[in-house]
C-alpha cells in the first residue's frame, strides 16, 4: 500500500523545547532561556490554570456546555453571533477549517513568502495548489495592498498575517479592505490576528459586519499563554453560520481547553501584563542590539545578523534559544522573542557577543 503523494508537503518544523536542546548539549534545562516559539514568558494565565485544575474530574464526559459557552463569550467580545466563532484544535486547527471549507481540489492559494509554515500546509492537505507573494527586506517587509495584488491572480484564499510573522510587520485595516474590495467575489481574505494583542491596531472582525469575504483567525497559544493546550478560533461571515458542523473535527477544542479559554477570557491582568512586557522588550532589544532590526506589533522582533543557523547555534550554546529564520528563506535573520526583563537582557547581551565575536 503507498500514500498519496506527499512530495510536495513541506514538514512543519517548529522551534526546539527546551529539553531537547538541553539533552542535545548535556546541559541543565534551567539554564536555557528558549525565546524561539513566540511563547508567553509570564507563563498561562493563572485563572486558566485553575480552571484546568477544577475541570479535570470531568473529563469523561464530552465538551458540551463549555464549548457552547466558549463560543457565545467570544461572540460577546467580537460583538458577532454565536455561530461565527469556529472554535479549534489551536488557530492551525482554525486554518484547516477554512481551507475545508473553501477549497475544491486544484484550487490556488495564495500566500506571504516569508510567512507563516502551515498555511500553505493546510491547503496541501485539501488538494489546494499554493503561490507566494513577495515581502521585501527593502520594503521594510511592509504588505499592502499593491504587495498582494501585483502577484495575485484570482486565488481562492488570500492570507494575511498581521502583525507578520516572523518580520513583525502590520498592514492596515484600509489596505486589508482594499484587497478585499480588489480581489474576486469568490476569494476569501484570511487575516490571520495571532498577534492581535500585542498591537493598538483594530481588528479586521470589524469587516465582517458588512463582508462575506474575510475571516479573521485568533488563537489563545501567544497571549493568553496557552499554546500547550490547543486552542483557537476563526471569526468568519454571517452567511456561514451552517458550515462549522459541516467541516468541524468533533469536539476539536477539548473540555479542559474550553474551561481554560473562558477563565483566560476574563483574566485581563495576565494579557495586561504580558501585552507590556513584550512591549518593552520589543523596544529594548531594537534599542540595545548591535544589529538591523525591524518594527514589530508582535511578542517578537526579527534581528539580521548575518550567518543565522551559526549565530543561533552559538547563542543557544550560550543559553539562549533563538528562532534561525532559514526555513522562513532569511538565512541571515533570527527572531527573537520578546521574554522577561531579565530574559530579554541575557538575550540582548548572548546575540551582541556572539554576533560581535
Ligand atoms: C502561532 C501562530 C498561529 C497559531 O498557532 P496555534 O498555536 O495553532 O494557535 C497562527 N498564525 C501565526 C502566524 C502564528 O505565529
Amino acid at each position: 500500500m503507498k500514500l498519496r503523494d506527499l512530495s510536495d508537503h513541506v514538514e512543519y518544523r517548529a522551534g526546539r523545547g527546551i529539553e531537547e536542546v538541553a539533552r542535545d548539549l548535556g546541559i541543565d534545562p534551567e539554564g536555557l532561556v528558549k525565546l524561539a516559539s513566540n511563547e508567553n514568558p509570564h507563563g498561562p494565565s493563572p485563572a486558566a490554570v485553575e480552571a484546568i485544575r477544577e475541570t479535570a474530574p470531568s473529563v469523561h464526559s464530552y465538551p458540551k456546555a463549555s464549548h457552547t459557552d466558549l463560543q457565545s463569550a467570544l461572540a460577546d467580545r467580537w460583538d458577532l453571533d454565536d455561530e461565527c466563532v469556529w472554535l479549534a484544535n489551536g488557530g492551525d486547527g482554525a486554518l484547516d477549517y477554512l481551507a475545508r471549507a473553501t477549497l475544491d481540489p486544484g484550487d490556488a492559494v495564495l500566500v506571504p513568502d516569508p510567512g507563516f509554515a502551515y498555511y500553505g500546509m493546510s491547503a496541501h492537505f485539501h488538494h489546494g495548489r499554493v503561490r507566494r507573494y513577495r515581502i521585501d527586506r527593502e520594503g521594510g517587509f511592509s504588505i499592502t495592498a499593491d504587495t498582494v495584488l501585483s502577484d495575485y491572480d484570482g486565488e481562492r484564499v488570500v492570507y494575511l498575517t498581521t502583525p507578520h510573522n516572523p518580520t513583525g510587520s502590520e498592514t492596515t485595516l484600509s489596505e486589508i479592505e482594499t484587497i478585499a474590495d480588489r480581489t474576486d467575489d469568490r476569494t476569501l481574505v484570511i487575516v490571520d490576528e495571532a498577534y492581535g494583542e500585542y498591537t493598538d491596531a483594530e481588528s479586521a472582525s470589524t469587516l465582517l459586519d458588512d463582508r462575506d469575504d474575510v475571516a479573521v483567525l485568533r488563537t489563545f497559544s501567544k497571549a493568553y499563554g496557552l499554546a500547550g493546550l490547543r486552542l483557537g478560533y476563526a471569526l468568519v461571515p454571517d452567511d456561514w453560520a451552517d458550515a462549522y458542523a459541516r467541516v468541524n473535527t468533533p469536539f476539536a477544542a477539548s473540555e479542559i481547553a474550553c474551561r481554560a479559554g473562558i477563565a483566560a477570557l476574563d483574566d485581563d491582568e495576565h494579557v495586561q501584563r504580558t501585552v507590556e512586557t513584550a512591549r518593552w522588550a520589543r523596544s529594548y532589544l531594537r534599542e540595545e542590539l548591535d544589529v538591523r532590526t525591524w518594527s514589530s506589533g508582535g511578542n517578537f522582533v526579527l534581528a539580521e545578523v548575518g550567518d543565522a543557523a551559526g549565530v543561533a547555534d552559538r547563542a543557544q550554546r550560550a543559553g539562549v534559544i533563538v528562532r534561525d529564520c532559514s526555513s522562513f528563506g532569511l538565512p541571515d535573520c533570527v527572531r527573537i522573542t520578546t521574554g522577561t526583563r531579565e530574559e530579554t537582557r541575557l538575550a540582548v547581551e548572548t546575540i551582541n557577543e556572539v554576533v560581535g565575536a
